[in-house]
């Protein structure tokens, strides 16, 4: 049987256990969808997904500052001590002559990062004040490639590895950059958490003319 003409294919989500194609729950508030054949879970419930990420969103990229620039770990090795930034690891690292490594390091755990932020802001936003829904095709195409990039995860467990490994030297202290660092983490993953593609999908669907 064909897809009424009425109905936009874009709209519909195919049930990832019988292959039934539903339509989309287009409020934005919405229930868990479950497919009225077999039961399967279709769409978790986002509420007030749009406000929460924008919350979110705007809260990971003030945060996105001091965890750059303030130490993230206070060093005192043999009497000397030190500390050590994010933007100076990478420098450090580009000064040593790893140079591959430390741009993977720069894009994975601090652009890619910041602009997911940075597109989260900008497409809970638009959405919310419901203007240029066909301008926000490319930058939601663009997150949604790019949260595959985004390791903060892998820069902490760097430093936690660093600070086990660099205790038989000396003494190591946290610096109130971990504290901001551990805070983004947080919130960028709930921010991603909190996202809905499908959501924001279907309004720009439903907005375009
Ligand atoms: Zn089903």
């Amino acid at each position: 049987m064909g897809i009424p003409l009425t109905i936009k294919p874009q709209t519909l989500i195919g049930c990832p256990n019988c292959d039934l194609l539903v339509q989309r729950p287009s409020s934005k508030k919405r229930h868990d969808a479950c497919c009225p054949r077999c039961g399967s879970l279709l769409v978790r419930s986002s509420l007030d997904s749009i406000n929460r990420t924008l919350a979110l969103s705007i809260s990971g990229l003030i945060l996105f500052i001091p965890a750059c620039f303030l130490p993230l770990l206070e060093l005192n090795i043999y009497g000397h001590t030190g500390s050590c930034t994010m933007i100076k690891g990478v420098l450090q690292m580009m000064k040593s002559g790893y140079w591959w490594m430390s741009c993977l390091v720069l894009f994975c755990s601090i652009l890619v990062p910041f602009f997911i932020q940075m597109l989260l802001f900008g497409l809970s936003l638009a959405l919310k004040l419901g203007a240029w829904p066909s301008l926000l095709v490319r930058p939601l195409k663009l997150y949604q490639s790019l949260t595959e990039w985004a390791m903060l995860d892998v820069y902490m467990l760097g430093i936690l590895i660093a600070l086990i490994k660099m205790e038989d030297y000396g003494d190591i202290f946290p610096g109130p950059g971990l504290y901001c660092f551990i805070g983004l983490l947080v919130l960028a993953t709930l921010s991603i958490l909190s996202f809905d593609a499908g959501l924001a999908w279907s309004l720009i669907e439903r907005r375009t003319p």
